[in-house]
């Protein structure tokens, strides 16, 4: 089953928040809240009024996990401290480096722009929830986390495992008496509605496949997903795990088929991006065009493919 209109609750006091494009998961124990994700700059008032309607009143959010130094679920942290004063954020410690830099922010500030205007377009934000850009040009981290480290909340306790392969610092969050997964971005970006797979190994395609087997082979029973759905149910789990596997490794095979066969990077980059942005207009062409021309670099990478000038 997938579940695919937050807010929604997935299981018992485990949430779906934020919108459907960003969401964030919530877990609340007691009088404790974590929050998995940080959404956009734009949602985080969104996330603050459905946790008010849930009766989580802002002392209790005690915990934000960033699960990678991507804008899409970094930019909602500094509007998320304003809204919970007991806020305290966890990230790894590659993430952290990279919030810290304000060029990188700067960047993020832009792509947090786009974002709000594109997710108001699509009618899942209010005019009144605009991009709120941060103070100052860095995003601190106040814990930072790591492969064999925990994160509890009330009796909740995830283990920290280190995904990479979609970014260098990607995290995945494994709950195993409660075999909840939430594994942002590590298996690539899913569209429900097109039932189809945008592969996202930026930064390494064997990376990328080790992490998505070693996380099938936990067998969940809810994946979170962080963008448009979670995932619940052990057959579907896995059989959403195969099939993201299988649709990632045709795409690498048809990359290096095609320049194989004599298509330019660059020509293939502009073809695999309009693809996506026939699917999905949430960002530009060109966002999505330079995004695949790293798609393209990492699968020629893989196969020691060097291209001919
Ligand atoms: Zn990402």
């Amino acid at each position: 089953m997938l579940i695919k209109s937050p807010p929604a609750e997935i299981t018992r006091d485990f949430w779906m928040l934020g919108t459907a494009e960003y969401p964030v998961f919530g877990y609340r124990d007691a009088d404790e809240c974590v929050l998995f994700e940080a959404s956009v700059s734009a949602v985080a008032p969104v996330i603050a009024r459905q946790l008010a309607a849930l009766g989580v009143g802002p002392e209790a959010v005690q915990q934000v996990i960033v699960t990678h130094a991507h804008p899409d679920h970094v930019m909602g942290v500094p509007v998320l401290r304003k809204l919970f004063p007991r806020l305290t954020v966890l990230a790894s410690p590659v993430a952290a480096k990279t919030l810290g830099v304000e060029k990188a922010v700067a960047f993020f500030c832009k792509v947090d722009q786009a974002l709000a205007a594109a997710l108001q377009t699509a009618g899942s934000l209010s005019g009144a929830d605009q991009a709120q850009p941060p103070a100052e040009m860095r995003i601190g981290i106040d814990r930072t986390i790591q492969e064999g480290d925990t994160v509890t909340a009330g009796e909740a306790s995830f283990a920290v495992l280190e995904t990479p392969g979609h970014s260098e610092c990607s995290l995945s969050f494994h709950e195993p008496r409660r075999g909840w997964l939430i594994v942002s971005d590590a298996t690539g970006y899913y569209l429900p509605e097109h039932d189809w797979w945008w592969p996202n190994y930026f930064a390494s395609y064997g990376a990328n496949l080790d992490s998505m087997r070693r996380l099938a082979e936990l067998g969940a029973e809810v994946l979170c997903l962080s963008h448009n759905a979670v995932v619940s149910g052990a057959e579907h789990v896995a059989a959403y795990f195969a099939r993201a596997l299988s649709a990632t490794e045709s795409y690498h095979h048809r990359i290096v088929a095609e320049v194989r066969g004599g298509k330019s990077s660059r020509a293939l980059a502009e073809e695999l991006g309009a693809e996506v942005y026939a699917k999905t207009q949430l960002l530009g062409l060109d966002f999505f065009q330079k995004n695949c021309a790293l798609l393209v670099k990492q699968s020629l990478q893989h196969e020691g493919i060097t291209e001919q000038a």
